[in-house]
């Protein structure tokens, strides 16, 4: 670097920072391509009552196979897809995927109880456009709207839309539920359950790690549950991994798990078989 050195001006270009430029813009580049390829595909995480061990819902999880990188978490790409404008074409993706492999589990298990909950982002869910898709996808795969939970976080809240708590209410209209995901985690996760009408809460895992070591921790969650009962909201406890954390949880009231103390996300082959299991080990 001795020319650099001599120059004082060419100190301002790192080159790290040059190396992390090109390696976002050829990540947006292979996402755009992933896109058009529909190069994606779910993995889907069970929803159990820790009572029976009942599979009461899946939530579908997006996944993104990198030709040259290997797997790429959805918390690295879905901020890059909401960049570049595809994370509506990808929800849609996602959409179509969930419903219709749950229409393929109601079918092998003779019945139609089993639920999906399908990630939302904001830009999504205030497309003016957003429910009509979305009962276009349930009626083709004929699949009844009680049976879909759209989970959105309290980033929707902070979309620069005024008609939030009225897409909110159509869509409920139409059957299907709204699940507040990662609660407890944004500013004033109280006022959005307060203001909002929805169904479901899924206690954010930071919360449920620290249940069984700290007291105060403890305190708030059973605090939720209280609140979830109060205002006849479902609450689910995200991230749960141990049987600690489960027993502490039914303790409290809490009638819906999800976390690798059940399962990891897992293919829809590997669920087929669980689902004809009907529960998981408690
Ligand atoms: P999320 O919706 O809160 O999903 C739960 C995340 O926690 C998943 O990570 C899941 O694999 C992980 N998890 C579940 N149980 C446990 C546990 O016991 N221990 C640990 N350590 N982790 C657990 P994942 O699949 O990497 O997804 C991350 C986030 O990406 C999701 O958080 C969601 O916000 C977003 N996402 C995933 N799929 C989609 C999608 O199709 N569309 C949109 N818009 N966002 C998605
Ligand atoms: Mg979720
Ligand atoms: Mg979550
Ligand atoms: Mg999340």
């Amino acid at each position: 670097e001795a020319k650099r050195a001599g120059h004082g001006d060419y100190a301002i270009f790192d080159p790290s920072m040059h190396d992390v430029a090109v390696a976002r813009l050829a990540l947006q580049t292979d996402l755009r391509l992933a896109v058009q390829q529909e190069a994606f595909h779910l993995a889907y995480q069970p929803i159990v009552d820790p009572t029976t061990g009942e599979i009461l819902s899946f939530e579908a999880l997006l996944r993104w196979e990198h030709p040259i990188l290997g797997k790429i978490t959805p918390a690295d790409f879905i901020p890059v897809a909401e960049e570049i404008g595809v994370i509506r074409e990808i929800d849609r993706w996602v959409m179509i995927e969930a419903c219709t492999q749950l229409k393929k589990w109601h079918i092998l298990q003779g019945r139609s109880t089993l639920r999906m909950s399908v990630n939302t982002s904001a830009a999504e869910f205030v497309d003016p456009a957003f429910l009509d898709n979305l009962e276009a996808v349930l009626a083709s795969c004929n699949l009844p709207p009680q049976c879909l939970e759209l989970e959105i976080t309290e980033g929707i809240f902070l979309h620069p839309s005024p008609q939030i708590a009225g897409i909110i209410a159509s869509i409920r209209q139409s059957g299907v539920r709204i699940a507040l995901d990662d609660f407890g985690t944004g500013f004033s996760s109280l006022s959005y359950i307060s203001r909002y009408p929805i169904d479901t809460i899924k206690v954010d895992k930071s919360f449920i790690d620290e249940i069984c070591s700290l007291e105060s921790t403890y305190a708030i969650v059973n605090l939720i549950m209280g609140l979830g009962k109060a205002l006849g909201l479902k609450i689910i406890a995200e991230g749960v991994e141990t049987q600690d954390q489960v027993i502490k949880l039914v303790d409290i009231g809490c009638t819906a798990i999800q976390g690798y103390h059940y399962s990891k996300p897992m293919s829809a082959e590997e669920a087929d078989e669980v689902i004809q299991q009907r529960v998981l080990p408690i």
